[in-house]
């Protein structure tokens, strides 16, 4: 079912029980499928015929939530992966080589980074990082014959600093590229890249699309916009061998991204989304729209809260009047800013250290996006890879905080870390 508004689409698109049938999405927990005669086997082989045919290529419970977050993000199609990390390795791969190029904002996730900086180069696609606020003629100029994509973060894990897709987008249109963006802490509910001009949308759906920690999950949904037959994507239109020379883009047009990588890349890399994960996946997604209004407003109000405390140097919300992102965040996140927000102590390093070991009902944990308040030092966790330099680029300080408020009482919230303060004042 197919709604025009968000929160219906939220509950009830795309598993549409006919009378009779489970009310909720069943969990297709099976690796593979019967047929009634080689024929019918051998069209979907052929990708002649959709259906199913292994569930490392595709599986009914995956595919309803494949389909609900192509309906979420205003895009033709989906596939899902294993992780987030899977989806991005997968669009990179899906039109990338040993010898091809990619340009990439710096404020990205630092698992992304590295990806990017390190292993992908083993394989020997090579990556340019840009500043994301640089010139447009500065932007372009990182690119050369060989580059296959330019890929950013709508909200940057754990920058903060958000991005003006638009720019990106006519900086991808100039250079005739698709324009990735991950918006994983943004979520469908508060941003669709795609309405701005992305081609090409990822999530870690680990984060606020699940929300509730439980599974790991990827996503890589597609506008179905962009001309692929440009002279630089060959895979995208000359003849595929391995399926009787199936031409994806003349074959699936503006399916023809998601359906490649679900037909070559999935198939021989075999990072899947498991069918118990699609599951807890689409139950998150049934309430997200309530969620992300709700740590919106909790993640604002504790960021007014924290602007007033004198132990602190400053804390970066896109959604404060006086941060130097306000205006972008109320042209591309005017239904709230999400749930992340950092900040950094005066004290540095040690005091952020005590703060954190001072907190009692907000947890310290590697993850976002979660009901529960977590709280984390990057430059000693999740960005802890990076050289200091490295660590600078991604705006990550070596006092900074970064919090994902969850859906507790704010007054709680707020309460756990006035006492956390306290605690570094008493010192
Ligand atoms: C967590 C995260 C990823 C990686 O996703 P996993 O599901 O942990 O593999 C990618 N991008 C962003 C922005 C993230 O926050």
């Amino acid at each position: 079912m197919v709604s025009k508004s968000f929160e219906t689409n939220c509950v009830h698109g795309t598993y549409k029980p006919k009378s009779g049938e489970p009310l909720v999405l069943p969990i297709y927990q099976n690796t593979t499928y019967r047929y009634d005669n080689t024929d019918e086997v051998a069209a979907i082989f052929d990708l002649e015929s959709d259906g199913h045919m292994y569930s490392r290529i595709s599986n009914p419970t995956c595919g309803y939530l494949e389909e609900k977050m192509a309906l979420l993000e205003n895009g033709t199609a989906a596939v899902s992966a294993s992780s987030g990390q899977s989806a991005i390795l997968m669009t990179v791969l899906n039109i990338a080589e040993a010898g091809d190029h990619i340009v990439v904002s710096t404020k990205i996730y630092g698992g992304t980074y590295n990806l990017f900086a390190v292993t992908l180069k083993k394989l020997g696609i090579m990556t340019t990082f840009i500043n994301p606020e640089a010139s447009e003629t500065e932007i372009i100029k990182a690119a050369n014959k060989n580059t296959k994509l330019i890929y950013s973060e709508s909200l940057p894990n754990p920058s903060l600093r958000i991005l003006d897709i638009e720019k990106f987008a006519r900086i991808a249109k100039t250079l005739d590229l698709p324009l990735v963006v991950d918006n994983t802490l943004a979520s469908p509910a508060l941003c669709n890249p795609i309405d701005f001009g992305a081609d090409i949308v990822i999530h870690s759906t680990t984060k606020y699309s699940d929300g509730h920690a439980s599974c790991l999950g990827g996503m890589v949904i597609e506008a179905g916009k962009f001309n692929w037959n440009n002279g630089k994507f060959p895979g995208m239109v000359e003849p595929d061998q391995s399926y009787h020379g199936v031409k994806f883009y003349e074959e699936f047009k503006e399916k023809a991204f998601t359906a490649r990588i679900r037909a070559v890349v999935l198939r021989d890399f075999g990072c899947t989304m498991a069918p118990m994960n699609a599951y807890l996946t689409h139950q998150g997604l049934q309430t997200l729209s309530l969620r992300m209004k709700q740590h919106s407003e909790n993640a604002l109000n504790l960021a007014k809260f924290l602007e007033k405390d004198p132990l602190i140097e400053w804390v970066k919300y896109p959604g404060l009047k006086n941060d130097e992102d306000y205006e972008l965040a109320q042209k591309y996140f005017k239904k709230g800013q999400s749930g992340v927000l950092s900040f950094s102590l005066k004290g540095g390093l040690n005091s952020g250290k005590l703060f954190l070991n001072s907190l009692k009902l907000v947890s310290i944990a590697v993850h976002v996006g979660d009901i529960r308040t977590l709280a984390l030092q990057p430059s000693s966790t999740t960005h802890r890879q990076l050289t200091e330099e490295e660590q600078l680029m991604s705006g990550i300080t070596p006092g900074l905080i970064r919090v994902s408020v969850g859906l507790e009482a704010i007054e709680d919230i707020i309460e756990d870390f006035s006492n956390a303060l306290e605690v570094i004042r008493c010192q």
